[in-house]
Formats: structure tokens, C-alpha cells, sequence
């Protein structure tokens, strides 16, 4: 092997994996148990002590998630990463490393329903407030920004679709005010988009999505880019303070560039709890294997059945940012130009009804909630993940009552064109 680093296929499936050094597995093994045991006692009092890598406890670590914590830390292009239970609980214990009591964070007006829940209503029991800004106005960032500012939140590909975000002009703006840039590359996967190489410092993902693949497990990670340096900065106390839990040990100071993934680790993840099951680490990890073949099957899929829809008589618009009439088609080309993605919004020109039958009526695709599995997936938001907003809420949340979003999967596009168009009949 030469200095050359390994392509993203190749990381896909080896990052962060060896034969298994007892048994020579060559799968990753599921280590499904709760502790380890210490050589000695001094040992054990060094893991404790942070002096010393190792597992404790598998709420902490555990070696099939730490597999892959190494791949995804390997494909986004970052220091360390934090696998977790879920998406909702990476973004949450990212916001609780960078937040105290009063202080605020801008996120992007366009984001996963279940992120703006999350920031306008969890978050207060906190006291972290959440500033929204304008997905589509980097400028609407800058001007929200206040000495209380502890980070900005975005998502690459936002959700429901066709939404694609100026990441650089964010980072730019955050590194002139020295703010963290969160980015949620979900949608996206680092297949498409790898928010680092654009001054992202933090990224998060629900793994139950693209990066499982398969529909089967819920989990989630925190990849630390190492960029953002935390040192003697009291704005950030959890990475930047003595921690009297480990000995007045300073996070920032003692773990350098991968401090943030530490502090996620042994302030995150050992006191609040969120930890992902070893056997969906597994399962995540096998949908990484295909990620390359089954993302760009995904967006080929995807586009088909855009460009089929926008021609067709009962759909008033599709959103899809891979369509060159699309506004979002420019940046989907800087950011993303493997692919746009495989989920997106469509209007029926039958308004209401006609979503409600169109879901009604469609064999192959599955009504439910949630995107990314290897089968397509339909949900009308009015009827639905949508119902309890007024509607004016609805039309801002881009879930009027017109509005379908379809999650693409890796079925034949002539099967999944025949059922689009019987329903729509
Ligand atoms: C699903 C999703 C989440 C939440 O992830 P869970 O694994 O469901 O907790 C966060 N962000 C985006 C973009 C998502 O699609």
C-alpha cells in the first residue's frame, strides 16, 4: 500500500473493522454485554481516571459501537466520533456539551419536524433558547447572532426535501463570530455531502436513516471535525473548565482535537444515558457497507421519478434540487453533485384530497412515517406529522395541504412509476 488514503468505498466497508483478534471473525461480533473486566485494580483506576483507553461499561463504550464510531469518524473526514441512541439524542447531547442555563443557539427555519419540536419546546427545560434564522438568508444568521450565541444548527439536505443549504456562507459567518457550526448531514450521509470540507465543526446524524439503510434500527452519531478550538474558552465551561469529576482534568487542554467527541463520551453519555444498542450498531454498520451503491441508487431513483412527476397532469410542482428548473439546482450542484438526495415534496393540483387518496391508493409504497429505507416510502404531513398545526404554520413548515413527500428507495423506478401514476389516477 502506498501513503495514498483508501476511497470512500473502501472506507465504507473496512474503516474502523479488523478480523476479530480471538476468534478471527471476520464480520464485526456483536458485543452484546454490559461491563468488561479490569486487568487490576490499577487499571481499573486509570479507565476511571480518563488516563486510559479502554471499556467500563457499555453505556460509555463498547467495542462493536466503537467500530462504528471509527467508520463514520473515517467517511465525514473527522477527528473521533460518539455513536448514540438515536438522532434526536445526538443532537441532544451535542446542544448539552455546548449550552449552559440562558444561553441561545441560531438554527435554519428548515429542518426535520422532529428537530424543531425538539429546539422549541424540550430545550426550554434546559433554559437553552433557540433562534431561527432563514435557511435561504446566510445574512438572517449573522444578524441573530448575540454575546449569548453558543452555536448554529443546520442541516445539509434539509428536511422534507428539497432543500439545500449554503454551508460555507454558514461557516463563514460562524468563524468570523467563533461559533461552532452544527450541521445535520442526515439527508444527505457523507456519500453525498461531507460537511467538514465546507468549515462545518460538528456533525450529527440519525443512523436510522440512510446510514442503516434498511428501516431497522434507531440510533444516532456525533462526529467531532476538530476544527473549533475550545481552549480557554469560557463560553464553553463543559470543554474549557476543570471538571471536578475527573480531578479538575480541562477537556480541551487534555484531549485536543477530539475533546468535543470526549466530553460527548464521558460528560454525555455516561450521565444522561442515551446509549445505542451494540446489535444496531451491527445493523448500522452492515448498511454502511452498500452506502455508496445504495445512495447513488437512492438519487438516481429519485430524479427518475421527479422528472416523471413534473410532467405529470394531476402534480402542480415538484421540489427536487436535482431538477435543472429547480431554485436549489446551483447549490445542489456545488454541494452535491453525486445526487440531490431521495426524499422530496410534490403538490397535488387535487389539494387535500387528492393527498389523502394519493397515499390511500398507492400499493408499492409504504404510508408512514420516516425515509431512507431501501423501500419508498409516502407521507401526506397535513393529515399527519403536520395535523396539529394551524394552517398558515403548515404552508411555513412547507407541509400545506397540497403537499406529498415521497423517500425514493432501491425498488425498479418503472415499478414505482406504475404506482404512482395508477394512484394518482
Ligand atoms: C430522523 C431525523 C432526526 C431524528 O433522528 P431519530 O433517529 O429519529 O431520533 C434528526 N434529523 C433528521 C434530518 C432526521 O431525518
Amino acid at each position: 500500500m502506498t501513503d495514498r488514503l483508501p476511497g470512500f468505498n473502501t472506507l465504507a466497508i473496512h474503516a474502523g473493522a479488523a478480523p476479530d483478534k480471538t476468534t478471527g471473525a471476520r464480520a464485526t461480533p456483536i458485543y452484546q454485554t454490559a461491563s468488561f473486566v479490569f486487568d487490576d485494580v490499577d487499571h481499573a483506576a486509570s479507565l476511571f481516571g480518563l488516563q486510559a483507553f479502554g471499556n467500563i461499561y457499555s453505556r460509555i463504550t463498547n467495542p462493536t459501537n466503537a467500530v462504528l464510531e471509527e467508520r463514520i469518524a473515517a467517511l465525514e473526514g473527522g477527528t473521533a466520533a460518539v455513536a448514540v441512541a438515536s438522532g434526536h439524542a445526538a443532537e441532544f447531547l451535542t446542544m448539552n456539551a455546548l449550552m449552559q442555563p440562558g444561553d441561545e443557539f441560531i438554527a435554519a427555519n428548515k429542518l426535520y419536524g422532529g428537530s424543531i419540536n425538539q429546539f422549541n419546546h424540550a430545550y426550554k427545560n434546559f433554559g437553552w433558547n433557540v433562534v431561527w434564522a432563514d435557511t435561504d438568508d446566510p445574512s438572517s444568521f449573522e444578524r441573530a447572532i448575540t454575546p449569548r450565541t453558543r452555536a448554529i444548527f443546520c442541516e445539509s439536505i434539509a428536511n422534507p426535501g428539497g432543500v439545500v443549504t449554503d454551508i460555507a456562507a454558514l461557516s463563514d459567518i460562524a468563524k468570523r463570530h467563533n461559533i461552532p457550526l452544527v450541521v445535520d448531514n442526515t439527508m444527505a450521509t457523507p456519500y453525498l455531502i461531507r460537511p467538514f470540507e465546507h468549515g462545518a465543526d460538528i456533525v450529527v446524524h440519525s443512523a436510522t436513516k440512510f446510514l442503516g439503510g434498511h428501516g431497522n434500527s434507531i440510533g444516532g452519531l456525533v462526529v467531532d471535525g476538530g476544527t473549533f478550538n475550545w481552549a480557554g474558552d469560557d463560553r464553553y465551561p463543559t470543554l474549557s473548565k476543570p471538571r471536578p469529576e475527573y480531578a479538575e482534568m480541562v477537556l480541551a487542554e487534555n484531549f485536543g482535537n477530539f475533546a468535543f467527541a470526549i466530553a460527548i463520551r464521558v460528560l454525555g453519555l455516561r450521565d444522561l444515558g442515551p446509549a445505542l444498542a451494540p446489535f444496531n450498531a451491527f445493523l448500522i454498520l452492515n448498511g454502511i457497507e452498500t452506502l455508496p451503491l445504495r445512495m447513488q441508487r437512492h438519487c438516481d431513483n429519485a430524479l427518475a421519478i421527479a422528472n416523471h412527476l413534473a410532467h405529470h397532469p394531476a402534480v402542480a410542482w415538484v421540489s427536487y434540487p436535482g431538477l435543472e428548473t429547480d431554485r436549489y439546482h446551483g447549490l445542489a450542484r456545488r454541494y452535491s453533485p453525486l445526487g440531490s438526495g431521495a426524499v422530496f415534496t410534490i403538490g397535488l393540483k387535487g389539494g387535500y384530497e387528492a393527498g389523502v387518496k394519493l397515499v390511500s391508493n398507492l400499493q408499492l409504497f409504504s404510508h408512514l412515517a420516516n425515509i431512507g429505507d431501501t423501500r419508498s416510502l409516502v407521507i401526506h404531513p397535513a393529515s399527519t406529522t403536520h395535523r396539529q398545526l394551524t394552517d398558515p404554520q403548515k404552508i411555513t413548515a412547507g407541509a400545506g395541504p397540497e403537499v406529498v413527500r415521497l423517500s425514493i428507495g432501491l425498488e425498479d423506478p418503472a415499478d414505482l412509476i406504475e404506482d404512482l401514476d395508477a394512484a394518482l389516477a
